[in-house]
């Protein structure tokens, strides 16, 4: 998900956002200067860090993770320099690093804030696009590019070996290799019932192309294997299929 595409769902969602990149001098100091408009976004609920130091709970977006901002007016150093509110970082210093672009929202009862330079992988999007009012999505959809341009992308891929892939799916008859797995899937053309090949350690983190590291599995087994909550404990499972081989 880019960052424009966070900020004009942002910009459909609330009544107003500001975003500040944050600097240096935030960091070394160990507190976030807010600018004008974030100011007037704690303004619009009444926190004054001049008043008094306060606590303040906000909420990531999208996550509903709670962050604890110590709210509080700083005096700078030198003559003449105006007293600042700061944002004290103790829940913010594992949020935020120099150069991040820091956005400030609010949907009139909550303060909510959102790295926008944090990369999005697809589980964050999906959990995104489902807090997101469905009619806002569909209008948004309905408005997309219907014949979007081709692009080319290079992808780094290890070349398969057919000899082994073959012997595999043999062993496993065509049919799941996950314990108690009884998915049996549907013919191919030729006759074959369709089976996917899986490198139990996957070769990007050091597994092997060989029979005691690769399974045959059915098409759910096999994405449950990639996504799903428990893969690590699934993979444990094949470990042992395949130790006891
Ligand atoms: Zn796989
Ligand atoms: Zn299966």
């Amino acid at each position: 998900m880019t960052r424009n595409e966070i900020i004009e769902l942002v910009e459909a969602t609330f009544p107003n956002y500001a975003i500040k990149t944050v600097s240096k001098t935030d960091v070394g100091k160990s507190a976030y200067v807010p600018n004008m408009q974030q100011k007037e976004i704690f303004n619009f609920f009444e926190i004054n860090p001049l008043d008094r130091r306060q606590d303040i709970q906000i909420k990531e977006l999208f996550s509903n993770r709670v962050l604890t901002i110590s709210y509080y007016a700083s005096q700078r150093e030198g003559a003449n320099r105006p007293i600042e509110p700061r944002m004290g970082l103790t829940d913010l210093i594992s949020y935020i690093s120099i150069g991040d672009e820091i956005l400030f929202t609010h949907d009139q009862q909550n303060i909510f804030i959102y790295n926008l330079s944090r990369s999005t992988d697809d589980e964050i999007e999906e959990k995104i696009y489902s807090q997101i009012d469905i009619n806002l999505l569909k209008t948004k959809a309905n408005n997309i590019n219907p014949h979007p341009n081709q692009v080319v992308q290079t992808i780094t891929t290890y070349p398969r070996n057919n000899t082994l892939k073959n012997y595999v799916k043999q062993r496993s008859n065509y049919l799941c290799e996950m314990p108690n797995c009884n998915y049996r899937s549907f013919s191919k053309k030729n006759g074959e019932l369709y089976i996917e090949i899986h490198h139990v350690i996957p070769l990007s983190e050091g597994g092997e192309d060989s029979i005691s590291n690769t399974v045959a599995l059915c098409p759910n087994c096999h994405r449950a294997l990639h996504y799903a909550n428990n893969r690590e404990e699934l993979r444990q499972r094949l470990l042992d299929y395949l130790r006891d081989l």
